[in-house]
């Protein structure tokens, strides 16, 4: 089965999905123009769908270079600027997600305190 390369379009923003050989990668990363408006704006996105568990060896579509397993694959990752997206960091960004904001109460008091001065005065 050949990869799958995720790309998302600058213009609006759609994801769409790519099945290309490494080789035909290689020869043109660019993907086709953005399914949903024409554009050919798009960027190459590292996802999920792209994250294996024990991952095996494979040959870097950044550099060539061989990759020889999972830290070597993130490390690579890293280097050049990309970031795996959904494996350990997934409950961090859930908590973030879901942290209501610390002043809320205070903020929401403040705000019944303006609206009634504004009714009373
Ligand atoms: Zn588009």
């Amino acid at each position: 089965m050949p990869p799958i390369y995720e790309y998302s379009c600058s213009q609006c923003g759609e994801h769409f999905d790519e099945f290309k050989t490494v080789s035909e990668y290689t020869e043109n990363p660019k993907s086709e123009p953005c399914e949903a408006c024409g554009s050919s704006d798009t960027q190459r996105v590292i996802s999920p769908s792209a994250v294996i568990e024990d991952i095996q060896p494979y040959r870097s579509t950044i550099t060539g270079e061989r990759i020889r397993g999972r830290s070597h694959h993130r490390q690579h990752l890293a280097e050049h600027g990309y970031e795996e997206i959904g494996t350990d960091n997934i409950d961090e960004a859930k908590k973030e997600f879901h942290r209501p904001p610390k002043d809320d109460k205070k903020e929401r008091i403040e705000a019944v305190k303006h609206a009634y001065e504004a009714l009373s005065g």
